[in-house]
């Protein structure tokens, strides 16, 4: 059986600390386009209360470490996206309450459960250019290539990964329906939602790190 420990996760965890430090600049330049130019900041901000902690979170079961993850963004982070993405870690261990360790169909209800909570938070839906439009294709298509298509878990994993930065692609010609971008109209055409590129290199972690 097809098994992702909790070692997978603190990796998982410890490669967003510092995809949030490599990756500042790139995400506030995306926000300075459309928006107030502080996603890499608030990411930055957040994963660096994450590192601060992650340690005395180690002996935690799954749920509790992904809970103290999000309780995290939810504190520090001031943006739009520390409500969304904390909600997204505070939900995500959820299905795995108690757990050390889960099996593929628990991961998938996980990421959904993130997914979801982000959805009902924000009221935003695909096409509305928000990090919505990288997460919802993603789990959808990673629940059917996995559960539909009988593909390996690692492989259902990267098709979850390539929709996802299709969907972040997506966001590139469309107005904003929610979010800051809405404010510019037509203005926002041609630029990517900051939060999708976001939420596609999160989504690019999960991969990589599955064994
Ligand atoms: P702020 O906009 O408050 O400065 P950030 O810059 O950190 O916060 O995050 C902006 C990102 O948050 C956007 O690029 C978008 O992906 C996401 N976002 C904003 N509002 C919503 C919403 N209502 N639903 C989903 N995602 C949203
Ligand atoms: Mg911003
Ligand atoms: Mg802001």
């Amino acid at each position: 059986d097809y098994i992702l420990n909790k070692d997978y996760f603190i990796e998982v965890i410890d490669d967003l600390i510092v995809l949030a430090e490599e990756k500042k600049d790139y995400f506030s330049e995306l926000d300075s386009a459309i928006g107030d130019g502080d996603h890499g900041m608030n990411m930055s901000i957040g994963f660096r209360e994450v590192s601060k902690n992650l340690d005395s979170w180690k002996g935690e079961d799954i749920n509790t470490l992904f809970k103290n993850v999000g309780t995290a963004l939810l504190d520090k982070v001031g943006g739009a996206s520390g409500p969304l993405y904390g909600g997204f870690f505070s939900k995500f261990g959820v299905p795995a309450k108690g757990k050390e360790e889960v099996n593929f169909d628990e991961f998938i209800e996980m990421m959904e459960a993130g997914v979801a909570i982000i959805e009902k938070r924000g009221k935003a839906v695909v096409g509305d250019k928000t990090m919505v439009d990288t997460l919802r294709p993603a789990v959808n298509a990673l629940r059917v290539a996995y559960v539909e298509e009988k593909m390996a878990p690692k492989d259902a994993m990267k098709k979850a990964l390539e929709v996802g930065s299709a969907g972040s692609d997506s966001t590139i010609p469309i107005i904003a329906k929610k979010g800051r971008a809405m404010r510019l109209g037509e203005r926002a055409i041609g630029h990517r939602d900051p939060g999708s590129a976001s939420s596609a290199a999160i989504l690019e972690i999960f991969y990589k790190r599955m064994p």
